[in-house]
């Protein structure tokens, strides 16, 4: 199976929807929720969340 996404910039091998590195089923995805993600994938896709979690808690932070 092929799956192609409009979201996704080829020539900068990364997400254009999410302004960063296109990890399928990640958190913001269009296909979040809707597949089945091996364990390495999900381990991945946790580790994202965990530093974009940090990077806000850092600017929530900064702002105060
Ligand atoms: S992360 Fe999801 S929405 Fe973004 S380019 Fe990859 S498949 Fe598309």
């Amino acid at each position: 199976m092929t799956f192609h996404c409009k979201n996704y910039d080829i020539s900068a091998d990364r997400c254009k929807k999410l302004s960063g590195e296109c990890v399928p089923a990640r958190k913001g995805c269009v296909l979040e929720g809707r597949m089945v993600v091996s364990e390495e994938l999900a381990e991945r896709i946790r580790r994202i969340n965990e530093a974009t979690a940090r990077r806000s808690l850092k600017q929530d932070v900064g702002q105060q």
